[in-house]
This record gives C-alpha cells, structure tokens and sequence, in this order.
C-alpha cells in the first residue's frame, strides 16, 4: 500500500486519513519506530482499500488557494449571466445574487427572492453549475422538494437526475 508519512512533533497517537482524491498519509508521533508504523497501517488496510475504491470513483477538481479571490469573481459573472438567461426562460424575478464560501451548499434561495451560490460553481463543468443555477431559481417559484418543483427544474434540465449523481461525486481539494 502507498502512503505518505507525515512526522508530528504534536501527535501522541497514529492518525490514518484517506483524501478525496484517494491519497492515503499516515500521521505518526516523531520518535515511533517504523515496523510499529507498518503494523499500524496494516492492521487499517482493509479500511484503507475501501475509503480508496470509494473515493476513487471521485471526480477531483483541483483548487489552488491563491485562486479563491478570482473564483468569487468568475462565479459572481457567471451566476449574473446564467441566472438572467434562466429566469428569462421561467419568467422569473429574482433580486439579489451573492457568491459565498460555504463547505458544503452549493446555493440557496431566500424567501425575500435572494440567490446565494458557492464561489465553486465556478469550478464546476458548466451543466452541473447551470443545474445549481436553475435548482436556486426555481425555489423562487416552489419552497420544497416537491414533485412540481422537480418539474418545473426538469424543463429546463431535464437530466437532472444524472447531474445531480455527477455533482454528488465531485471531490473539490485544495492546494
Ligand atoms: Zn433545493
């Protein structure tokens, strides 16, 4: 099994993280010896080769840090655009767009008719990002996850289904 061995004069015990983009790094205390590192991280395999096959049928999309500031950018214009072609299309109306940081929403809808997206849609393949776009707006028009909600996305999208698995296997990582 291939890991990275990462030395912490912090660590008191082992620690064994497989990333989203299935690299394995072993944390260990600075003075443990090799062969009890090794027995560690053999004791954890089995666990190690699942977290990998699941996380190797992730779609990594690679992020560098320095880019967040021109990411917001890029997804402010994008949602500006996208959201005026789609609420043209649904006949519409919604009032402000705002870009957020957020770990794990992709958007939201307030009740006031406010649009939020995540500054990663920018990172994301144009079909999934317009899924995002258009499930936001829709909310405008239904506030649930109701059967006319997925109706009225699937004019639009009709293979939102799909893209919505896509977007679930997306792993963002950054560096
Ligand atoms: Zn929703």
């Amino acid at each position: 099994m291939n890991y990275i061995l990462k030395r912490s004069t912090r660590a008191r015990t082992m620690r064994l993280i497989v990333y989203p983009d299935s690299s394995v790094v072993v944390t260990a205390p600075r003075f443990f010896g090799l062969q009890s590192i090794e027995r560690f991280v053999m004791k954890h395999s089995e666990w190690v080769n699942r977290k990998v096959a699941e996380t190797s049928k992730h779609n990594v999309i690679r992020v560098a840090r320095k880019d967040i500031a021109m990411l917001k950018e890029r997804s402010l214009a994008y949602a500006r655009a996208r959201c005026a072609n789609f609420a043209a299309a649904y006949g519409l109306k919604f009032r402000k767009i705002s870009i957020r940081a957020q770990k794990s929403r992709w958007g939201s809808c307030s009740r006031s008719g406010n649009l939020s997206f995540n500054y990663k849609i920018a990172v994301l393949p144009t079909h999934t990002a317009d899924y995002i776009i258009v499930h936001e707006l829709c909310h405008l028009r239904e506030m649930n996850h109701s059967k006319k909600f997925w109706d009225l996305v699937a004019q639009e999208i009709p293979n939102h289904r799909q893209i919505r698995k896509e977007l679930r296997n997306i792993a963002i990582v950054y560096y």
